[in-house]
């Protein structure tokens, strides 16, 4: 019999799917997976209820050309610099197979999004984390100069992913300045992660692309802004020149995203915007982040507060997911699942809190009565 390749084999079931299957497996409130509870707004609904047996066969691989004015309209930038894609996740990849290959390196910060990695594998490219680092409660610093050392003659591209899953870091303008520079001395692609770029609690994040319009390839998720993540519609904005070939590439991986909810996108992000949309999501979010991380600290955890996402992470020695799933009946996700090279301390957890105040409220009396009984 033939053989798989060895990067098949290695494929294994994500710490994600595995936590959202033992939460239903052992009937645990789920805070692992980034995925909201509620449902999608009304008027995504009804536009995609419109766009059913109106939009039902294929797109151009570029999208939907009222999407990419809509987005356009949205992003400010030009719609034909736009490529619509299966999810952040597919232009994530597409990416990777555009801009690496074998030998070269692609510089990302740890913890790191768990797909960066095996995406730049799968490329032929290797990749190179440069550390945030804990510094005591609410901090996750990064050290210019662990970024500037990480450069070699092979480093081809630079993936910043702000607002940051796990973190919630945002970075801030002088660090995106300095990545620039970098980037142009280097002559490196700049690819920008922005799939939380509405998900902020303090001043609106800086896009990468308004600094280095060039060299910038910008991704972003309607399933993040919409609520709506098995929708599976995302886009990549790239510098001027780049859009044809990015299409034409993303055609022979799945030639396009599904068409009726790429029309409903189109229609839904106009409403969104005029309607206040984003705005009410960060209210309802920054309510729950306060429920959650004041029960945190009240279980004795150190909550480290993000800036943006709908993620936060706590340290509570003696906490392990496998078995706060199972035997307190709260499914989170270990902080190993975003490690490359650095080991995290122990206890240190990300939770989901785009779940329902109940669900949020379940979840820490699970784990009081947990710690109660001795964990
Ligand atoms: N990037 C980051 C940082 C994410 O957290 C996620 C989803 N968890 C994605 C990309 C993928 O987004 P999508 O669901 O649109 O594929």
């Amino acid at each position: 019999m033939p053989e798989l390749l060895p990067r098949a084999r290695s494929s294994q079931e994500s710490i994600f799917a595995r936590m959202s299957r033992l939460a239903v497996q052992y009937g645990a409130i789920n805070l692992g997976q980034g995925f909201p509870s509620a449902a999608p707004p009304a008027f995504l609904l009804e536009a995609a209820r419109r766009a059913v047996g109106t939009a039902d066969q294929y797109a151009p691989p570029a999208g939907l050309p009222a999407l990419r004015d809509a987005l356009g309209a949205d992003l400010g930038v030009d719609g034909a610099d736009l490529v619509v894609t299966t999810g952040a996740t597919e232009a994530l990849g597409l990416l990777a197979q555009a801009l690496y290959g074998p030998g070269d390196e692609v510089l990302m910060f740890e913890p790191v999004f768990d797909i960066y990695l095996p995406q730049a594998r799968l490329a032929g490219a290797t990749p190179v984390t440069v550390p945030l680092r804990l510094e005591g409660e609410g901090s996750w610093s990064l050290d210019l100069d662990d970024l500037r050392a990480a450069v070699t003659p092979r480093t081809r591209a630079l993936l910043l992913n702000s607002p940051h899953n796990p973190t919630g870091r945002i970075f801030t303008r002088e660090e995106l300045e300095a990545l620039v520079a970098l980037a142009r001395q280097h002559d490196l692609w700049l690819i920008s992660d922005e799939v939380y770029d509405e998900l902020y609690f303090g001043e609106r994040p800086l896009s990468l692309r308004t600094l280095a319009p060039e060299r910038t390839f910008t991704v972003g998720s309607a399933g993040k802004r919409l609520e709506a993540t098995g929708w599976r519609v995302g886009w990549v904005a790239c510098p001027p020149g780049f859009a044809g070939n990015l299409a034409g590439l993303r055609q022979v991986a799945s030639f396009c995203a599904p068409t009726p909810f790429q029309a409903a996108v189109a229609a839904a992000l106009p409403i969104a915007r005029e309607t206040g949309f984003y705005g009410g999501l960060r209210e309802a979010y920054v309510a729950r982040l306060d429920l959650l991380a004041g029960g945190l600290r009240e279980l004795g955890a150190t909550v480290f507060r993000p800036s943006g996402t709908y993620f936060l992470m706590a340290c509570r020695p003696g906490w392990e997911a496998e078995t706060l799933v199972k035997r307190a009946g709260v499914a989170m996700i270990p902080a190993e699942a975003f490690a490359a090279n650095e080991a995290p301390p122990p206890g240190l957890l990300r939770l989901a809190f785009c779940k329902s105040q109940a669900e949020l409220e379940e979840a820490l009396v699970r784990l009081a009565r947990w710690e109660k009984a001795g964990g």
